[in-house]
C-alpha cells in the first residue's frame, strides 16, 4: 500500500505526521521524503545513509554539423526546450523534461544525449524502516523528474513490492504535488481548523479528487481555530481520520526534530488507529488490490 501524506499548504504538520504514522507502522515499511526542494523527514527519523548519488536528466546536445534544420525536434517538443532559428538550434536545458522525443525523431541523428544535474537520491535505514530522499540541486527548477528518479531507484531495489510506503509529498497543488501523489493507494491530507487550513484543503481537493485515491483528513493543532474544516468535510463526504491536540508540549517536540509518538507516547493509540483507517480506506476503494499487498 502507498500512502501519501500531503496538505495544500506549508506548516499544518504534514512531516510531523508522516514521521508518527511510521513509527507506529505494523508491517514492513518504506519512509520516502519527496518534498525535493526542502526535505526534512529525515531530521525526525534519522536514518543511517547508506547510499548517495547524483540524478541527471537526460538532456539533447546538438552536433551541428548534422543539424539540417528541418524542425521536427522543435516541433515535438511540446516544453519549448528546442527552437530552431533556421541556422543554428538553441537547446534550453533547464526547460528540458528528459523525454527523448527530440533525439528518437530526429532523422539525422543529431541529437545525442547529455546530461543535466537534477539533485541527489540517498537511501538508508532508520530502525526497521527504509528510507529514501531526494533533494533538488539548489538552482534547479524541476522537481517532478527528481522525484521519478527516486521512486524508480526504490523499486529497482530489491523486495519492495511487499512493502508499504509513506511518501511526505510537497505541500501546495502544483505539478510535484500531484507527481507525488498520483500513484497512491491512499491520500492523507493534513490541515488544521484555520481559515487558511481550510483554503488551502480545499485547494487540495480540488486537485487531487481526480486522482482517483481515496482521501482522509487529519485535523492537526485540534482546538485552535473553528469548526469549518469539519463542516467541509462533511460537506464533501471526506472523512475526518484523526485530531491531533494542539499543545505546546507537541510543539516543542515539533522544533526538537522529535517524533512526537517518542515525545508524547499517548499519542501511539490514535496514530496506529489513523493507520488501520488508511489501510480501511485504501481497501475500501480497492479490495483487490489490497488483498494482495502486504497485512
Ligand atoms: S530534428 Fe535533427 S536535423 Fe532536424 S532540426 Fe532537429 S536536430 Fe536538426
Ligand atoms: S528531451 Fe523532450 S523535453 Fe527535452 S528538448 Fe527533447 S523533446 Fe523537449
Amino acid at each position: 500500500m502507498i500512502v501519501s501524506v500531503a496538505s495544500g499548504k506549508g506548516g499544518t504538520g504534514k512531516t510531523t505526521v508522516a514521521a508518527a504514522l511510521a513509527s507506529v507502522w505494523n508491517a514492513p515499511l518504506d519512509a520516502m521524503d519527496l518534498d525535493v526542494e526542502a526535505p526534512n523527514l529525515h531530521l525526525f527519523l534519522n536514518p543511517k545513509i547508506k547510499d548517495c548519488r547524483i540524478a541527471n536528466i537526460e538532456i539533447p546536445v546538438v552536433d551541428e554539423a548534422r543539424c539540417t534544420h528541418c524542425r521536427m525536434c522543435s516541433e515535438l517538443c511540446q516544453f519549448k526546450a528546442i527552437s530552431d532559428l533556421g541556422r543554428i538550434l538553441l537547446i534550453f536545458p533547464e526547460m528540458c523534461h528528459g523525454c527523448g522525443g527530440c533525439i528518437t525523431v530526429c532523422p539525422e541523428k543529431a541529437l545525442k544525449p547529455g546530461t543535466r544535474e537534477l539533485g541527489e537520491i540517498c537511501w538508508g535505514h532508520a530502525g526497521e524502516q527504509d528510507f529514501f530522499m531526494g533533494r533538488l540541486r539548489i538552482g534547479e527548477a524541476m522537481s517532478p523528474p527528481l522525484m521519478r528518479e527516486v521512486k524508480s531507484y526504490r523499486k529497482k531495489l530489491r523486495g519492495r513490492e511487499d512493502r508499504d510506503l509513506i511518501i511526505d509529498a510537497p505541500p501546495g497543488t502544483s505539478c510535484p504535488a500531484i507527481n507525488a501523489v498520483m500513484d497512491s493507494d491512499v491520500i492523507c491530507l493534513v490541515t488544521e481548523p484555520t481559515p487558511f487550513g481550510l483554503y488551502d484543503l480545499k485547494l487540495a481537493v480540488e486537485a487531487f479528487r481526480p486522482l482517483g485515491p481515496p482521501m482522509g483528513v487529519v485535523v492537526n493543532r485540534d482546538g485552535i481555530g473553528n469548526d469549518a474544516v469539519l463542516d467541509f468535510c462533511s460537506q464533501e463526504g471526506l472523512p475526518v481520520l484523526t485530531k491531533i491536540p494542539f499543545s505546546r508540549r507537541l510543539a516543542e517536540a515539533y522544533s526538537d526534530g522529535r517524533v512526537i509518538t517518542q515525545a508524547a507516547p499517548e499519542l501511539t493509540p490514535l496514530f496506529k488507529d489513523l493507520a488501520e483507517k488508511l489501510r480501511q480506506l485504501s481497501r475500501a476503494s480497492s479490495p483487490a488490490k489490497e488483498a494482495t499487498s502486504h497485512a
